[in-house]
């Protein structure tokens, strides 16, 4: 029986304007779902409760998220909750080709388990993604929090929120685009999340 309730929460929905490429081939709310169910699948086989704070493909709002992820967390008391949301970044709301690239990790305030999953997503990167840069907004992870942006990560939950990816780069872009990169992000974000069981585990049998 593992530990942590896993609460995924995919990125946006099909009707919000932008979060696409700026040819538009590339949509971050269809981009999100598709990770999330592999990432399901996954997870499911190791022996997680999985739910979603949306299982549809429209945005039902960040307050909405932010309550259902409570009231999940709240349906399974004896589990650990733990939001994952997963995004595209963009360095522009014109649609234009931009120069940003990487990924970042957003967490919730304070040290929590998302700053756990944090630490052994953002080493796993650097490992095998040298050519994408880590994006770092803050030089540790303790001030790594900038929740007043992202309404999800202030439930009652420990949340994390990947910008995986600048959808409006052409370098990236062809990362997202390419399966192979796909398939290492859900397995990477799979394994941190298995490392963060073990690290909670290890901690509650003390
Ligand atoms: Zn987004």
């Amino acid at each position: 029986m593992k530990r942590l309730l896993i609460i995924l929460d995919p990125a946006h929905g099909e009707e919000v304007e932008g979060k696409r490429s700026p040819d538009g081939r590339h949509r971050e709310y269809r981009w999100s779902r598709e990770r999330l169910k592999q990432i399901e699948l996954l997870l499911t086989a190791c022996g997680y409760t999985v739910v979603w704070t949306n299982t549809t493909d429209a945005e039902i709002g960040l307050t909405k998220r932010k309550n259902v992820a409570t009231q999940l967390g709240k349906q399974h008391p004896d589990l650990v909750p733990l939001l994952v949301s997963l995004h595209n970044d963009a360095s522009g709301v014109t649609p234009e080709w931009r120069q940003a690239r990487g990924v970042s990790v957003w967490t919730s305030k304070g040290r929590t388990t998302s700053d756990i999953f944090a630490d052994y997503f953002i080493q796993r990167i650097q490992e095998w993604m040298p050519e994408v840069q880590r994006r770092i907004y803050s030089p540790t992870y303790l001030d790594r929090d900038f929740e007043n942006d992202f309404t999800v990560l202030m439930g009652d939950y420990s949340a994390l929120l990947i910008e995986c990816g600048f959808q409006d780069n052409r370098e990236d872009l062809s990362l997202l685009e390419d399966p192979k990169f796909c398939k290492r992000i859900e397995d990477r974000i799979v394994d941190s999340i298995e490392d963060c069981e073990n690290y909670i585990t290890q901690k509650l049998s003390k």
